[in-house]
């Protein structure tokens, strides 16, 4: 059924990079001889999932969406993807995405746009763009998307989804392609919160093979999250940059609605404060792309993916090795992830590293510290996800910094390392959804989906 749902939005949403045709009807078949036989199934048994196209899959190509994976195929399946599948999810296919997870429209894919259902000629957001779709289009309950600075919550907001970005080492990051390691969270996205729970149930956990992954005890995230609602909790309001020009008054009455909400049911509602919000996407579009350059190093053309032919190699002036590596790279990576790399190599490099890398780390303590202190005063946090609803498609593609702009009020939690999620929070006067976001504490994904729970 699932698969019949792709085919037949993928012409005009095109959520899906690949769809896994064969291998997502064996999986069902033995899902269904295992019931047949009286096995013990797995709690998501028989529950088809869609993956960003970043998570590595065995059994299917894993592009990031760029062309210089495109015929690539790991030899191993993500931690995420070997749980969920342990838990008896069908992986129906891989989802589109920005190349390498760079951007906020899905529009630098290599593997042509994905439209939002709720209005095909606006965005579905970015990165995770597909894996937001792909709910919003009905065709999959649960999908896997990864935020590095907003690439969960943003398209969940643009398409009327819930989704949960974890705190940093919650969830394994083994067979996830690194964008920046100290950023990159994978997440469960859905309709509502208790798709979410269930998801997370199935992705959490320590994992050696993954050595910032933290060791600590998973909780049973559906019954905590329904024994307990917003009684007596502090929720924090944040309101910096609000007042901005190019902050839509949709977003703004989506907040409005939030606090009220939240406190009939029962939550305090006070204002609190980032002193240095201000310097969020200024310090992330440092971190990010360093990390990225140094990340990326690894598509030379020797390793993974696209090489270009030796007949093009012969003809260049430099020598052989250093034709293969450059021509491979110029040819592979398109214009935005090219742009990273400049700008982290720049950042990076001798002379710079201090003046740049260096204090953009000293930043993001001060970021930390700024969420510390909050959290002695709140138990969650409430803000807006974007700055606006879906944008049309195109709209942004030539103008980095207003692409950038776009994870205004996401790339802190990033920063900090709290887990984020985003509520549908309403809709705008022409009838697209937009978000709401709740911050917790490290390691309070519980908390963000007992508030969720009472406010969906
Ligand atoms: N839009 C942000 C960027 O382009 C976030 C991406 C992400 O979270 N993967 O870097």
């Amino acid at each position: 059924q699932s698969l019949a749902a792709i085919r037949a939005t993928q012409p005009t949403i095109n959520a899906f990079a690949h769809v896994a045709e064969e291998t997502a009807m064996q999986a069902a078949e033995t899902v269904d001889a295992d019931r047949k036989a009286g096995k013990t199934l797995g709690p998501l048994a028989g529950l088809p999932v869609a993956i960003k196209d970043v998570l590595c899959t065995s059994d299917m190509p894993t592009t990031c969406s760029s062309k210089m994976l495109k015929d690539f195929t790991p030899p191993y399946d993500a931690t995420v993807v070997a749980r969920l599948k342990h838990a008896g999810a069908i992986v129906v296919g891989k989802t589109n995405m920005d190349e390498f997870a760079m951007g906020a429209s899905t529009e630098t894919s290599a593997m042509g746009v994905t439209g939002n259902p709720w209005d095909t000629t606006k965005t579905p957001g970015g990165s995770s763009g597909g894996a937001a779709a792909a709910i919003a289009a009905g065709v999959v309950p649960l999908s896997i998307g990864t935020d590095t600075g907003g690439s969960i919550r943003q398209p969940s907001a643009f398409c009327g989804i819930t989704g949960l970005k974890p705190t940093y080492g919650r969830v394994s990051r083994y067979g996830l392609v690194a964008f920046a390691s100290s950023l990159d969270q994978a997440g469960p996205m859905g309709w509502s919160v208790d798709d979410v729970a269930i998801g997370l149930q199935a992705m959490a956990g320590y994992d050696p093979r993954d050595s910032t992954s933290v060791d600590a005890e998973v909780p049973d995230y559906t019954p905590a999250m329904a024994a307990e609602d917003v009684r007596g909790m502090r929720i924090g309001v944040l309101r910096e940059g609000l007042d901005q020009e190019g902050i839509s008054p949709a977003v703004r009455d989506a907040l409005a609605t939030a606090e009220s909400v939240f406190r009939e049911q029962g939550a305090e509602i006070v204002e609190v404060e980032l002193p240095h919000s201000k310097y969020w996407v200024p310090t992330y579009y440092v971190i990010a792309p360093c990390e990225a350059s140094s990340n990326l190093s690894r598509f030379d053309g020797a390793h993974y993916g696209f090489r270009v032919s030796d007949a093009e190699i012969a003809a260049a002036d430099s020598g052989p090795l250093e034709a293969m590596y450059s021509l491979s790279r110029a040819g592979g990576f398109g214009s935005e992830v090219k742009r990273r790399i400049m700008v982290g190599t720049y950042a990076l490099s001798e002379g710079y590293y201090d003046a740049y890398y260096n204090q953009a780390l000293k930043v993001r303590r001060l970021i930390r510290n700024d969420y510390d202190a909050a959290f002695q005063q709140v138990d969650l946090m409430l803000g807006p996800v974007t700055p606006s609803p879906a944008f049309a498609l195109n709209e942004k593609t030539d103008d980095p910094i207003a692409m950038y702009l776009c994870d205004l009020f996401t790339v802190g939690a990033n920063l900090a390392g709290v887990p984020a999620i985003s509520l549908p929070g309403g809709f705008d006067a022409s009838g697209l959804p937009v978000g709401v976001q709740l911050q917790a504490p490290v390691m309070e994904e519980t908390r963000l989906l007992r508030a969720g729970n009472v406010f969906q």
